[in-house]
């Protein structure tokens, strides 16, 4: 990393956290209800800790892996910083992902319920994470999460079924579609089953995700650049 790549991610990241707080502000709601979950998944560690240096602390990794090889020693320095996986999650990796992440965005079927469960009930296992449901609220075939009319049942079985305690919703809506009306869905979803957690807008879209509720915004490209 140059000495001008490093400032302008840090640049960048100012720049995301002014239009939050100018969207918190048209919205008429308090900025610190909106958290910004700064996506570093493709960068390595030298490109992140600008970020980090800038004082982000929440950041999004898609992959398990991914996310093994470079956070444990960034967050050696800052064991403040929250980690949040916000790609889909298979069964065989569930106590890797325990071990690294703080919040999952990504609960997505009964088989990860339950095996999540499983893990958290092992004497050695760590508080659990924070659980977010995704849901595919454009019910595009080739995407993960619980379509739109399941949710609540999807729901209802991870706390009476499984223990989990189900925070919040999140959902990516179609890349070929205006996002609002996913966002709408979404927070319609989380309002009826009493969720105030709202994990919804990336790059493109995270002011029209505050105007209707986000709590999280997943921002990648716009802080760290295309992938
Ligand atoms: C990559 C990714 C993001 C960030 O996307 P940008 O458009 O780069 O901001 C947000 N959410 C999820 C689930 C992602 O996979």
């Amino acid at each position: 990393m140059t000495v001008e790549q490093d400032s302008l991610v840090v640049h960048r990241l100012a720049e995301v956290r002014a239009r939050i707080e100018r969207a918190c502000r048209d919205a008429g709601r308090a900025p610190d209800e909106v958290h910004l979950v700064a996506v570093s998944k493709t960068f390595e560690a030298a490109h992140i800790a600008p970020a980090i240096e800038a004082g982000q602390r929440l950041f999004g990794e898609n992959r398990v892996q991914e996310a093994k090889g470079k956070w444990p020693a960034l967050r050696a320095a800052h064991p403040d910083i929250e980690l949040h996986l916000i790609g889909p999650l298979q069964t065989n990796k569930v106590r890797e992902a325990l071990a690294l992440f703080d919040v999952i965005h990504t609960l997505d079927r009964p088989s990860l319920a339950a095996a999540l469960a499983k893990e958290l009930a092992r004497p050695e296992a760590r508080p659990a994470p924070r659980l977010l449901v995704q849901v595919n609220t454009g019910e595009e075939p080739q995407k993960a999460g619980v379509a739109p009319e399941e949710a609540d049942a999807f729901i209802a079985t991870c706390r009476d079924t499984h223990g989990l305690a189900v925070e919040g919703l999140m959902c990516i809506p179609p890349a070929d579609e205006p996002a609002a009306p996913h966002f709408a869905l979404l927070a319609t979803i989380a309002r009826r089953n009493g969720l105030s957690t709202l994990s919804m807008g990336m790059s493109g879209d995270f002011e029209t995700a505050i105007g209707l509720g986000a709590t999280y915004v997943r921002v990648g490209s716009a802080i760290f650049g295309g992938r």
